[in-house]
This record gives C-alpha cells, sequence and structure tokens, in this order.
C-alpha cells in the first residue's frame, strides 16, 4: 500500500494507474475507521481495480464550536487497517498541503443544504463539497464511494459533481451498524457507557417511523415528528436538533406524508451529535 503526503506524490502513482488502463475507485474519510469505512473501501474494491482512501480531517467544514481539534485520530490503525482490506493507496495531506493559503474559492451547493445538517451547521457543506471537489480535482478518481448515513452529503455530492462536469461515477454505500442497530460513527467514541445506551433511540426512533407510515398511523410529518420526539425524549441525555420528514430528492419537508420519505436525525446525546437516516419507499 502506497502512502502519498503530498499532491504531487497522489496524483503522480494514480497516473501511472490509469495510463496502465485501470480503474480508480476513491473513497474519501476523515479517518478513525470503523466497520462503515472499511465496508466502502471493499465496494470500491470490487467495482475498480485500484482503490485511493484519503484521510484528512477537514477543518473548513467545522464550525467554531464544533469538535475539529478533538475529533479522534488514529493514524497507525487507519492505515493498518486499510492495508488488511486491501487498499492500494492512502492520501494523508496535512492542512497545509490542502489549503497552502486562505481559501478564495468555495464550492456552494443551493437549495440541497437549506434544511437538515445545512440549517444546523452552518457552512458545513460549503467546506465538504469544497474539499470533495479539491480531493475529486487531485486524485482524479474514475469514481466515488460516500455512505448512506449522511444521506445529505451523498446528495450534495452527487449534485456538485454533475454541476460541475467532473467525470466520476458517484456510489452510494449503506448504512453500517452495530449489531444493536447504532449507526457506526467515529463519534460514538465520545460517549459514555450510559450515554451509549441511549445512542439506540436513533435507531428505534427510525424503525417506529418506518412503522408508523407502514401502518397509516400518521398522515401528516407533524404526526410524525411528534411522536419521534416524544419517543426519543423519553431516553435520557437527549436533546433533538432536527427530526426532518421530507423528499429524499429535493431535500425540502413535506406536510402530509408521502412515498418515498426521508426520515433524518440530529439527536444530541450527551455533548454527542449523532445522526441517523431512513429511506421509507
Ligand atoms: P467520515 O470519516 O465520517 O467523514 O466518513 C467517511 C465516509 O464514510 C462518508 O462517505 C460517510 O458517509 C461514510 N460512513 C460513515 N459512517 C458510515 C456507516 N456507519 N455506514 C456506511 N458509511 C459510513
Amino acid at each position: 500500500m502506497i502512502v502519498a503526503k503530498t499532491i504531487d506524490q497522489i496524483r503522480n502513482i494514480v497516473s501511472q494507474w490509469k495510463s496502465d488502463g485501470l480503474k480508480v475507485g476513491f473513497v474519501p474519510t476523515m479517518g478513525f475507521f470503523h466497520e462503515g469505512h472499511l465496508s466502502l473501501m471493499k465496494e470500491s474494491l470490487k467495482r475498480s481495480d485500484r482503490t485511493v482512501v484519503s484521510i484528512f480531517v477537514n477543518p473548513t467544514q467545522f464550525g467554531p464550536k464544533e469538535d475539529f481539534s478533538t475529533y479522534p485520530r488514529d493514524l497507525d490503525r487507519d492505515l493498518n487497517l486499510a492495508k488488511e482490506v486491501g487498499v492500494h493507496g492512502v492520501f494523508i495531506p496535512d492542512v497545509k498541503e490542502m489549503y497552502p493559503s486562505q481559501n478564495k474559492t468555495w464550492v456552494n451547493v443551493e437549495d440541497l443544504t437549506n434544511h437538515l445538517c445545512g440549517a444546523s451547521r452552518p457552512g458545513h457543506f460549503k467546506g465538504v463539497a469544497t474539499v470533495v471537489a479539491k480531493l475529486f480535482n487531485i486524485v482524479q478518481p474514475d469514481l466515488a464511494i460516500f455512505g448512506e448515513k449522511d444521506f445529505q452529503q451523498l446528495q450534495v455530492i452527487r449534485r456538485m459533481t454533475a454541476d460541475l462536469n467532473f467525470p466520476i461515477e458517484i456510489v452510494g454505500a449503506p448504512i453500517f451498524r452495530e449489531p444493536d442497530g447504532l449507526a457506526m460513527s467515529s463519534r460514538n467514541t465520545y460517549l459514555s457507557r450510559e450515554e451509549r445506551k441511549s445512542a439506540i433511540c436513533l435507531f428505534k426512533a427510525l424503525q417506529l417511523a418506518k412503522r408508523l407510515v407502514a401502518e397509516n398511523k400518521v398522515t401528516t410529518a407533524s404526526q410524525l415528528q411528534r411522536a419521534l420526539a416524544d419517543f426519543i425524549e423519553s431516553f435520557p441525555f437527549t436533546q433533538i436538533d432536527y427530526i426532518f420528514v421530507g423528499d429524499p430528492e429535493l431535500l425540502e419537508p413535506v406536510n402530509e406524508i408521502r412515498l418515498p420519505l426521508l426520515v433524518a436525525l440530529a439527536v444530541f446525546v450527551g455533548k454527542t451529535r449523532l445522526i441517523d437516516n431512513i429511506l421509507i419507499r
């Protein structure tokens, strides 16, 4: 496995592979790998001849009061895991390599970022879209894999890729979960033992949403939101950031329940903000 720290290094490696006629898959990450990350890498390995993974905790997607400085990092462990899975190249730039000077150019994906995390984390998707555009230009892969765990991010990247004509296929990968249903996340490591028990409320609330919709127990989004809020608030340490009920393509809220329906949650459990979602068809 090749480990590249600079843009020149990763570009040279990928261009060699491409001139050999090999298909290159790409998995952008912020590291501190769990099975969810590894499932994306395995998917890329299946779909391409060479897989590049980037590990970069991108400062421009964190708000001033968010966890950029404390975000969990363990590069040695990550490199071992990537190697075990069979990844061919890892790109680990430092902040100066990615942002040698203050960026003056930003990628802003309109409308799709008005709600969900776009509303509660102002500037977040501007940072995400910009760093992914930079990584796409640096790595120049044939395909890139993103998790459905970050459903809004996946839609934002799909749209940016289409609007800016990146010749890259975007692939969505299903949410990887702990045995009890909690969506895997690097941030789960922040949870205390008691908080970890409460964290299951997100998955359970989404299952409840699916049941209420399937059994026609709710007809409006506000009824569904009320039911989910009551359920989540019955767990200790929880504070709801948002409960989104809406259109999975437009990422706009709906009033009346109609399929397909995206139900997406952001809930603080203690100080840890967790997200999860379900697409009800
Ligand atoms: P992150 O390192 O958290 O920025 O995530 C890197 C990629 O892994 C993103 O495309 C995420 O959507 C994806 N990812 C994170 N958690 C999961 C999960 N539990 N299941 C599937 N994909 C995930």
